[in-house]
C-alpha cells in the first residue's frame, strides 16, 4: 500500500466523504492514468511541459468539460514531446474526470502492423488461413468497440511494408464503421510523407475527408474572451462573470512527480489537470 500523496486517504485509494459511499481517490485515480497511458506518454509526456491542451479542458468540479474532443476523429501533429505532453495532459483529464472509466487504447503503427500482418494473433497459422476476417478480428480485438478512443502514434515503422499504408486505412475504416473516434498522431520528427512506410495517397485522401488536422507545437491558450462588443450583451443579460482569479505562479515540478505536468499537485483534481475554478495563468 503506497502513501496518499494527496493526504485524502490511507493510502487504499479510496475514502469516505460522506460516510456513505467510497470514492476513488485522486491518487488511485492517477495511479489509473498512468498504467492505462502507459509510460511512454505517462514519463515521456512529462519532460516538457504544457499548460493547456485544446484537446480537453476540465470543466472544474461538477461541471462538463471545457473542451472535449475525445469523441472527434484528429489528426495531430507535434514534436515528440509536446505531442505525449499534450496527450497525457488531454487523455489524463478525461480519465480522471470519468474516474477512468473512459476506455483509451494507444497503439503505434508498428503494433497496428505486427497484429495486421500476422506477429501476434495468429503468427502460428499457415498464410492460406490468414483471411481477412481473422485479420479484422485481430484487429477488432485491440483497437474495436471496448475503445472509447483510439490514439494510433505514427512514426515507429521503419522499413517498407506492403501492408502498412493498407493497415492504417483499415483500422481507420474499422472504427468508422463502428462510430468510433480515432487519434492519428503524428511525430514531426518523423514527417507522415510519401517515404513514410505507413504513407499512402489513399490515406491521406481518406483522413482529409474526415479527420481535422490540429497543430499542436506551440500551442498557446487563447486568451479569455473579453465581451465588449455591445451587440453581443442583450439588455436582458446577465453580466458577464467577474474575472477569473488569476493562478498563482507554478513551482519548480520533477517531472518524475507523477502529477509534476499537471501543474499544482496540491490543489484539487481539476485544478491538477489545469482546469477546475482557477484560471491557469496566462504569460
Ligand atoms: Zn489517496
Amino acid at each position: 500500500m503506497t502513501e496518499c500523496k494527496y493526504n485524502r486517504c490511507d493510502g487504499s485509494g479510496w475514502f469516505v466523504p460522506n460516510s456513505l459511499n467510497a470514492v476513488p481517490c485522486l491518487c488511485l485515480k492517477v495511479r489509473m492514468a498512468r498504467q492505462k497511458l502507459g509510460d511512454g506518454i505517462w514519463i515521456e509526456g512529462g519532460k516538457v511541459e504544457v499548460t493547456e491542451t485544446p484537446l480537453y479542458k476540465p470543466g472544474g468540479v461538477g461541471n462538463p468539460p471545457e473542451i472535449d474532443r475525445t469523441t472527434e476523429d484528429l489528426f495531430l501533429r507535434a514534436s515528440y514531446y509536446t505531442l505525449r505532453a499534450h496527450l497525457r495532459r488531454a487523455l489524463g483529464g478525461k480519465m480522471l474526470d470519468t474516474d477512468c472509466l473512459f476506455r483509451v487504447t494507444i497503439v503505434t503503427d508498428e503494433r497496428l502492423k505486427n497484429v495486421f500482418v500476422g506477429n501476434e494473433s495468429y503468427a502460428a497459422r499457415s498464410r492460406k488461413d490468414r483471411d481477412y476476417l481473422q485479420t479484422m478480428n485481430s484487429m477488432g480485438d485491440l483497437i474495436g468497440i471496448e475503445s472509447d478512443l483510439v490514439v494510433i502514434l505514427l512514426g515507429y515503422l521503419g522499413h517498407t511494408n506492403k501492408a502498412a499504408p493498407g493497415l492504417l486505412k483499415e483500422a481507420l475504416m474499422l472504427r468508422a464503421g463502428l462510430s468510433k473516434p480515432t487519434w492519428v498522431a503524428e511525430n514531426t520528427d518523423i514527417l507522415f510523407q510519401p517515404d513514410y512506410p505507413a504513407y499512402s495517397p489513399e490515406v491521406v485522401y481518406y483522413m482529409d475527408q474526415r479527420f481535422e488536422t490540429v497543430e499542436l507545437e506551440g500551442f498557446e491558450p487563447a486568451p479569455q474572451p473579453v465581451t465588449t462588443d455591445p451587440e453581443d450583451v442583450g439588455l436582458d443579460d446577465p453580466p458577464p462573470p467577474p474575472a477569473r482569479t488569476r493562478r498563482a505562479p507554478e513551482p519548480k515540478q520533477d517531472t518524475k512527480d507523477d502529477m509534476g505536468a499537471f501543474g499544482n499537485s496540491k490543489s484539487d483534481d481539476m485544478g491538477a489537470f489545469g482546469g477546475g475554478k482557477k484560471k491557469r495563468g496566462m504569460h
